[in-house]
């Protein structure tokens, strides 16, 4: 790809703006909420590709004058509603074109972010969809209760339940709130039924169901019969039973099933919801009411832009999903004459994840360069170091695999000899600087070959530059370490310019894996970005972009990086926007009481060191007092790097 763009800039003798726009794929991922500027920005479009633009550098110049350091997790408001509005918009199209007669219900899982400013946004947003919320534990519940303002909203209450969970759930249903109590184990329904006597109320029982099918990628567990979650067709048919007997048949009300997160094929999407809608089918011949079917989640998003089924994208857009979603339902409930459920489904990640982008500055980079060779080797030069020497003096396109060979061959048998102090520390350095000057050659060479050896093909990697980037892989990107998950990740300016040097990202934290080592590209990853040159004085900032679902609630106080700095913004029509919400990042104070460290204790024993520093004669009591001004100040700081 980038060959290719680089030989078209040649032709052109000119990189532009939309040859930026066509190497980092801005507009196959964006969803129509990014793009670039004339000047060669990358804007916000909180309205979509025909409303307003926001230049990027522009809200990071405010953040920074309201006094807030990089890193910082910019939320776009207009972006969450907007894709509120176009999951709900999309089912009722489906729904309208295809003649359904039940509604949709939305949901969104509260576990995917469950940061209170977007919980409350969605609620808020969405109750002219009735949009509702799932919660898989007792907080996410009172979390959800405490948010929800809409009684026509569904709360589903999926996963382990005790007693307190189930009573939590029955006095919201008390409240007048819409709860269905989804049993995830057969133990569960025996608690429910008592809980419910004894407060005296009837429960909207959902049940969650294993499937026999299994969808693709990461996920693929949560799906199958040897899945952890949910119920067998035979227990499910026992729950029927109980209910019977019970005569509370009446209160089972709704079928789950969740196949897994970021579906990327729509095959699967579809044999799910067929199998799901033969269980629904027979649940109602059995005589229960039902009424809902609730798809769980697994709506992908497309991480990488390929439009592809390959696992950081998906094959099928939003309104394909819905159209196979509703047809798929109708087919099989037509056959037997049953009423059209309302469908839920609980998409998390195709809901958030647009709206939140990480920005960050890099600090520095350390730059491969052209080796220092000198004219002639000193006397006692090693014979293996004259090997190199010769090595590189005959590299040519026909031995670059023997080159590359000598080269590993030489530089090992010189470290060896190290080892054992048989070669002096300048000697090896020299062995080294060969080393690199053979690596440099090759990598430039290989681009003439038409089939590059395999030893060959990632030589460049070695030779990429490290852009060192304040953030934590950890804290702001878990899954991009845990799952090797691919974000679009991208310079925020200066997109007119060609992005000569190609690097990976480390971040700040002190660990071999804060760093990203695979970015996105048209024909699947690539283990280099192509970013520019620093300038003097001057910041480079990249975005990590779609990083709204999962990443915030997941990230770890890895070498004690905290909470990065939150803002969110929110735009008007007429393109002028207000930083509307800001929540400071973690303090060093913070993160050490998170770790059990007591803050004020801390102080006392500085205190009691420099005191000591005094006594002894070290310092002068002056010297104490800016000495403990600095750790005092230091508690107060941000615990990433600030200029
Ligand atoms: N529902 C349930 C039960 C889940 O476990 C999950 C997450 O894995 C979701 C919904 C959200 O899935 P997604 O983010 O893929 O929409």
């Amino acid at each position: 790809m980038r060959e290719v763009l680089l030989a078209k800039s040649h032709a052109l003798q000119r990189w532009g703006v939309e040859d930026s726009v066509e190497l980092y794929g801005i507009r196959t991922w964006g969803a129509g909420f990014f793009d670039v500027s004339e000047d060669g920005d990358v804007v916000i479009c909180p309205h979509g590709t025909r409303g307003p633009r926001i230049p990027l550098p522009e809200i990071i110049a405010g953040l920074h004058e309201r006094g807030y350091d990089m890193p910082v997790l910019l939320r776009v408001e207009n972006i969450l509603s907007s894709r509120i509005a176009h999951i709900h918009e999309s089912f009722r199209k489906a729904i309208r074109t295809l003649g359904y007669k039940g509604e949709y219900r939305g949901v969104f899982p509260i576990k995917v972010n469950q940061q209170q400013q977007v919980v409350d946004q969605i609620a808020q947003f969405g109750s002219r969809y009735h949009h509702g919320l799932e919660a898989g534990s007792k907080a996410e519940l009172i979390a959800a209760v405490a948010l929800m303002r809409d009684p026509d909203a569904c709360i589903i209450c999926n996963g382990y339940k005790d007693e307190e969970f189930i009573d939590l759930a029955l006095q919201a249903q008390r409240l007048g709130f819409n709860i269905f109590l989804v049993l995830e184990m057969p133990g569960e329904l025996d608690m429910v039924l008592e809980r419910a006597a004894a407060l005296g109320i009837r429960p909207n029982v959902g049940v969650r169901s294993k499937l026999s099918v299994k969808a693709g990628g990461h996920w693929t567990d949560s799906g199958g019969e040897r899945s952890t979650f949910g119920l067998s067709p035979s227990q499910i048919v026992d729950v029927v039973d109980t209910l019977k007997s019970r005569q509370m048949l009446d209160c089972f009300r709704l079928l789950h099933y969740h196949l897994g997160s970021q579906i990327s094929n729509i095959r699967d999407i579809r044999t799910g919801v067929m199998e799901a809608a033969r269980l629904y089918s027979g649940l109602v011949e059995e005589g229960a009411p039902m009424g809902y079917l609730d798809l769980g989640g697994g709506l992908a998003v497309d991480y990488d832009g390929s439009h592809t089924n390959y696992v950081f994208s998906r094959n099928y857009n939003l309104d394909e999903y819905c159209a196979d979603v509703v047809e798929t339902i109708m087919s099989i409930l037509d056959e037997k004459d049953i009423p059209h459920p309302h469908i839920i489904t609980e998409s998390g990640r195709a809901t958030v994840a647009y709206c939140s982008v990480l920005l960050f500055n890099i600090l520095d980079v350390n730059v491969v360069e052209e080796a220092r060779l000198p004219e002639t080797l000193p006397d006692d030069a090693p014979e293996a170091v004259r090997n190199l020497q010769e090595a590189l003096a005959g590299i040519s396109l026909r031995n670059l695999q023997e080159s590359y060979n000598d080269a590993v061959y030489y530089r090992d048998e010189v470290r060896r000899m190290f080892s054992t102090g048989a070669v002096s520390l300048r000697q090896r350095t020299l062995a080294e600087r060969f080393f690199w000057a053979i690596l440099m050659r090759i990598a430039k060479e290989k681009g003439k070959l038409k089939n590059v050896p395999r030893d060959l093909e990632d030589i460049d990697v070695n030779l990429a530059d490290i852009y060192y980037g304040n953030f934590s892989v950890f804290q702001s990107l878990p899954d991009s370490w845990a799952i090797d998950q691919l974000f679009p990740i991208m310079p925020v300016h200066r997109l007119g310019e060609f992005p000569s040097r190609q690097g990976i990202i480390s971040d700040i934290t002190c660990d071999s894996d804060g760093r990203i080592d695979h970015f996105i590209d048209p024909q699947g990853m690539k283990p280099m970005l192509d970013l520019h040159p620093l300038r003097e004085g001057e910041e480079y900032y990249l975005g990590v972009f779609l990083v709204g679902a999962y990443q915030e609630t997941l990230g770890d106080l890895h070498n004690l990086m905290g909470d990065t700095n939150v803002v969110s913004i929110r735009a008007a029509d007429d393109g002028s926007y207000e930083y509307v919400r800001e929540i400071r990042g973690d303090s060093v104070s913070d993160v050490l009481s998170y770790a059990e460290y007591e803050p004020r204790r801390i102080i006392e024993n500085l205190r009691s060191a420099a005191e000591r520093a005094v006594r002894e004669g070290r310092i002068s009591p002056s010297e104490r007092f800016a000495v403990m001004q600095a750790f005092e100040d230091g508690l107060r700081g941000y615990t990433y790097f600030e200029r």
